[in-house]
């Protein structure tokens, strides 16, 4: 559940939740030309501290430069203002929406060149898909709908009309009863969930899609994927198959909102014995140990929202 935030930063200053709006003429809403971020504040033992905040400000300035699209601010405002977006509303943890996109620009296909509006919202917002999905895993199928063919739209830019596939995808899952849908690309190999990576692990080998302009380049992925090598396991971005889902011994997915969750079963076949895996739980740990104090942040991961 997320809750309404008071403060909303918006083209440069924190402006009360309702003065946040725009016209119904605005670009993005006809033609989906956005492109945004999900961040995730920890509520941490020193304080509220953003996740890999530099490397998800970087990627809403790729997205943007994919689509011309010029952000008339710099990198730092855009981190200052997603930490004032959580210190101003009060918050210890928060699901963090940076956005860009085109406003009111009259009916015209390509956006003139106007100067293009950004936004950051702060919510409080709990585990994506449950928290009984992080500890028991959660029931997925291979989505009717391909994601995103490359050379069509960018699967590698966070884009808010690639989010029409998305909610196909997600749409379909639920309707049949399922957690999520997993997206086959356009030649029939795995892809991603409708907003998550993948992982599948077969006798201690951990494989991922690889980037190959077929999936977002997820940040909970690359993370995942420097403590798999840190742990010892052998990690293999390589394409994979759609009978490797019903072989695997373990599947997790991976993002900022769905964190890392386990699959326990795809198509209603179960993964190994139906229950979270012990390379995924140990995989978890140190991702969450990040948060309490146990996994050493060596690689700077971790930015303290209130500065001292
Ligand atoms: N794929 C898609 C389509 C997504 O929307 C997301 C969520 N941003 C991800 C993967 C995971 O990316 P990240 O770990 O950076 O959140």
């Amino acid at each position: 559940a997320s809750s309404t935030p008071e403060l909303i930063w918006f083209n440069g200053k924190m402006v009360p939740w309702h003065q946040a709006q725009v016209h119904v003429l605005t670009h993005a809403i006809h033609y989906g030309s956005s492109v945004f971020e999900g961040v995730r504040v920890y509520d941490t033992p020193d304080g509220p501290q953003v996740f890999r905040l530099t490397d998800h400000v970087q990627r809403l300035f790729d997205s943007a430069k994919i689509y011309r699209m010029d952000i008339p601010f710099e990198h730092e405002e855009i981190s200052q203002a997603c930490k004032q977006a959580v210190s101003l509303n009060g918050l210890s943890s928060a699901y963090l929406r940076p956005i860009a996109f085109y406003g009111n620009v009259g009916l015209g296909l390509t956006p003139p060149r106007v100067p293009v509006e950004v936004a950051v919202a702060a919510f409080e917002w709990g585990a994506y898909l449950g928290e009984d999905g992080l500890a028991n895993g959660v029931d997925v199928c291979v989505s009717s709908w391909n994601r995103l063919a490359p050379n069509t739209m960018p699967a590698g830019a966070k884009a808010g009309g690639n989010y029409l596939s998305s909610q196909l995808i997600s749409m379909e899952a639920k309707r049949h009863g399922y957690h999520e849908g997993i997206a086959m690309d356009v030649n029939g190999m795995i892809s991603e969930g409708a907003g998550e990576n993948l992982f599948v692990i077969r006798n201690n080998v951990i494989y991922t899609p690889p980037l190959s302009g077929c999936i977002l380049p997820g940040i909970t992925r690359d993370t995942v994927i420097q403590f798999a090598k840190q742990h010892g396991y052998e990690v293999r971005e390589e394409l994979i198959a759609r009978e490797a889902l019903y072989l695997a011994d373990e599947i997790f997915m991976t993002g900022t909102a769905a964190e890392i969750v386990p699959v326990r079963s795809v198509d209603q076949i179960h993964v190994g014995n139906g229950k979270r895996g012990p390379i995924t739980e140990s995989l978890q740990n140190a991702f969450f140990g990040l948060f309490d104090g146990s996994t050493t942040d060596e690689w700077g991961w971790l930015e303290p929202v209130n500065q001292t």
